[in-house]
C-alpha cells in the first residue's frame, strides 16, 4: 500500500480554468505527482465516487475543490470529500467566493430555466419541455441533479481548512501551498493561502496615484484605452485592487486592465464590493446628490463591477426575486 499522502482535487460549479492551473505547474506536477498519490482528479483521470466512498474517514491528505456548489451532485461530492479529508482547500474563486457562477443570485431557478429553455433566440420548444430530475424511460429511472436556486460558496456547504485565491489560483501559489501541506507547515485554519496585504501595496501604478484625487467621469475599457503607466483610478477606471488582496502577480494590470477583485479582499475586509464602492464614493467630484447620482450611473453593471467574483459571500448574498 503506497505511504505517499492520497490527494483529490474536485470540480464544481466553473469554468475549469482551475484544473488548467494544475496542468500549468508543468515539470513541478510530476514532482506532486511523485510526492503524492492522487486519488481523484476527474478532469484528468477516471476514478469512480464509489472509490472515494471505500475509503476510510480522513484517508485523503488533502482535496482541493474548485468550484462553486449549485448542484445536488457537488453538495453531495463535497460532503463525501470532506468526510474523507483531513484538509479541504478552497481552491479558486467560485470556491473562495462564489465566483462568475456566484453571479447567478441575481437570478433563480425558474428564471434561468424560462431563459435558457423557452426564450434564448435559438431555442426551439414549443411544448415547454424542461429537464426532469427524474424520468422513466423503457423501465429505467434516469435521474438528474437538483438545480438550486442559490449558488453557495464552499464554505457556506462544508467547513473549509484553507483558501486559495484567484480566477484562476496562480500556479506559484499552488505549489507554495503544495509544499506547505507536504511540510506540513500551514498557517491557522481559515487562513487565505496568499500575501494579506492589498494589490495596490504590490501594483507597480501605484506611485502613479495621487494622495488625494478626484473623480469626474467613469471610464471604460470598452471604450477608452488606458494610460499603460499611471493608475486606474486615477484616471477614471474602476480598479479593485485597493480592496483586493496581493498575490495574482499582477497579471491584469499589466495587461492594461484594471483589477476586477478575483483574488477577494484581504484579511479585515468584511465586503469587498462595498469597501470599493464606498472608497469610490468618497473620490467623487460632486457633493451634490443628483449629481452623484448622475456619475454613477455612468457605471454600466453595479453588481457585475463591484461582485463580479464576491456576490455568493457578500454581505448582499444574492438578489431578493419576488415579494
Ligand atoms: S487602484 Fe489599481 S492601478 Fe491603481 S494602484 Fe491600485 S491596483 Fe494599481
Ligand atoms: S489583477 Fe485583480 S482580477 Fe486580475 S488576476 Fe489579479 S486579483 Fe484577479
Amino acid at each position: 500500500m503506497s505511504a505517499k499522502p492520497k490527494v483529490a482535487f474536485y470540480w464544481c460549479a466553473s469554468c475549469g480554468g482551475c484544473e488548467e492551473t494544475v496542468v500549468d505547474l508543468n515539470a513541478d506536477v510530476l514532482k506532486v505527482v511523485e510526492a503524492v498519490d492522487i486519488v481523484l482528479w476527474p478532469v484528468a483521470l477516471d476514478f469512480k465516487r464509489k472509490d472515494i466512498e471505500a475509503m476510510a474517514d480522513g484517508e485523503i491528505a488533502v482535496s482541493f475543490i474548485n468550484g462553486a456548489v449549485r448542484l445536488s451532485e457537488q453538495e453531495e461530492w463535497v460532503e463525501l470529500l470532506r468526510k474523507k479529508s483531513g484538509l479541504v482547500v478552497a481552491f479558486g474563486s467560485c470556491a473562495h467566493l462564489g465566483g462568475i457562477p456566484g453571479l447567478g443570485n441575481v437570478t433563480n431557478r425558474e428564471q434561468i430555466f424560462e431563459r435558457k429553455y423557452t426564450t434564448v433566440p435559438t431555442i426551439d420548444n414549443p411544448g415547454r419541455t424542461f429537464p426532469q430530475e427524474a424520468v422513466a424511460v423503457d423501465g429505467y429511472e434516469l435521474e438528474l441533479p437538483s438545480f438550486y436556486d442559490t449558488v453557495k460558496t464552499l464554505d457556506q456547504t462544508i467547513d473549509v481548512d484553507y483558501y486559495l485565491p484567484g480566477c484562476p489560483p496562480p500556479s506559484n501559489l499552488v505549489w507554495d501551498a503544495v509544499i506547505a501541506i507536504l511540510e506540513g507547515k500551514l498557517p491557522d485554519k481559515g487562513a487565505v493561502l496568499a500575501p494579506n496585504k492589498a494589490l495596490c501595496d504590490t501594483c507597480s501604478r501605484n506611485e502613479t496615484k495621487p494622495e488625494e484625487f478626484i473623480i469626474h467621469e467613469f471610464k471604460r475599457v470598452a471604450t477608452s484605452t488606458p494610460d499603460p503607466e499611471e493608475c486606474f483610478l486615477a484616471q477614471g477606471y474602476i480598479c479593485l485592487g485597493p480592496a483586493t488582496r496581493s498575490g495574482c502577480g499582477e497579471r491584469c494590470i499589466n495587461g492594461n486592465m484594471p483589477c476586477r477583485g478575483c483574488f477577494g479582499p484581504s484579511d479585515g475586509v468584511v465586503d469587498q464590493g462595498a469597501k470599493v464602492l464606498s472608497g469610490i464614493a468618497s473620490i467623487l467630484e460632486s457633493t451634490d446628490a443628483a449629481e452623484i447620482e448622475a456619475t454613477l450611473g455612468e457605471v454600466v453593471d453595479p453588481l457585475g463591477t463591484f461582485y463580479r467574483f464576491s456576490l455568493p459571500s457578500s454581505l448582499l448574498g444574492r438578489v431578493r426575486i419576488g415579494g
